[in-house]
């Protein structure tokens, strides 16, 4: 199966990543020191505030967090990290002096995974660790799993609606471009009436690694049926436009093994954030891209269009 590049570069095994937030310095040299030979790459913090920031950086699989921190304390971070969606998949491993039954109840309702309390045991810790990553990176996987789509590996609508709504906030913050590709298959209705379903379904697979192959940044996804889109950060429309065609290009130029007389083809519809107006959302982004592929079809198919207007052919 096909997996899309930007799915793969979350999805391999990475080095799992522990952050610790503590306020005591000797606790992280502690960790340094005894961790060392363990897999894990370590990171510290010595407050909330900037733990939470990291978090949101390093994206860790592991937190240690002290439940006694100055400034806010372990709670109302462990609090922040749940309501955020970036940081909510994050395991966290509560570490405190406290031995009331009621600050473990509270932790663990507050969505910590575990609880150790200080003085603690190395081997304790690490076996815990060791437990917390593992769940952390199944969840990981599991949760990628439900937004990529079954036949063609790309992400799936829900993703993609995410994303290009994310996207779409990211670029105008920063200022940079962002392009969307749609593309639909054409005729491919008599394609399955013709030689089948299964055959069908190849069909998809394929098409599905052409819009998939070229850069990493770029984010492919299956819209529904026969239709895909393409997310594409930093790229303007002219230059989508061009990539599009490449595309075009490249499934008419197929060779289909069973059925070599065969050529198809596909209409694609490119539109760019300049082209909505500063308050659109990724709606308007989406309406502006489908208006284009509506005039590579009306036009005759086989072509990639611009603000429904189609490029010379
Ligand atoms: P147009 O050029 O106007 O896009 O015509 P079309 O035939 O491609 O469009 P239409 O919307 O009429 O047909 C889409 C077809 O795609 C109908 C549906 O059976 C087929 N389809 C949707 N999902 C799948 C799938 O997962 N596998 C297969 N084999 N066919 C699918
Ligand atoms: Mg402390
Ligand atoms: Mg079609
Ligand atoms: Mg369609």
């Amino acid at each position: 199966m096909n997996t899309p590049a930007s799915a793969t570069s979350d999805y391999g095994v990475r080095t799992p990543r522990v952050l610790s937030i503590d306020d005591s310095e000797l606790m992280h040299r502690l960790l340094r020191a005894r961790l060392q030979l363990e897999q894990v790459e370590l990171h510290s913090s010595t407050s909330g505030e900037e733990g939470l920031r990291m978090a949101l950086e390093l994206k860790p699989d592991v937190i240690l967090l002290d439940i006694e921190l100055e400034g806010i304390d372990g709670f109302e971070v462990l609090q922040r990290l749940k309501e955020d969606a970036r940081t909510r998949d994050i395991a966290v491993i509560f570490i405190s002096a406290s031995t009331e039954t009621m600050d473990r109840v509270r932790c663990l309702d507050l969505g910590a995974i575990d609880f150790i309390s200080k003085p603690f045991d190395m081997a304790e810790l690490k076996a815990r660790l060791r437990s917390a990553i593992r769940v952390h990176q199944l969840l990981r996987m599991l949760s990628q799993r439900a937004q990529l789509d079954g036949l063609t590996a790309l992400w799936n609508r829900a993703f993609f609606d995410q994303r290009l709504a994310t996207e779409v906030t990211q670029s105008r913050r920063l200022g940079h471009p962002l392009s969307l590709i749609l593309t639909d298959i054409d005729h491919f209705k008599s394609v399955n009436d013709r030689f089948g379903h299964p055959f069908g379904d190849e069909v998809l697979a394929y098409f599905a690694t052409i819009l998939s192959s070229r850069r990493a940044t770029d984010i492919a996804c299956r819209y529904g049926g026969e239709e895909f889109a393409i997310i594409l950060p930093g790229v303007t429309v002219a230059n989508a436009a061009e990539i599009a065609e490449e595309m075009r290009k490249g499934f008419e130029a197929h060779a289909w093994r069973r059925h070599p007389d065969l050529v198809l083809t596909a209409s694609f519809g490119v539109a760019d954030l300049t082209m909505v107006a500063p308050t659109g959302t990724s709606q308007d982004l989406l309406a502006r891209a489908d208006l284009a592929l509506y005039g590579a079809k009306r036009s005759g198919r086989n072509r990639v269009s611009l603000e429904g207007v189609p490029l010379a052919a």
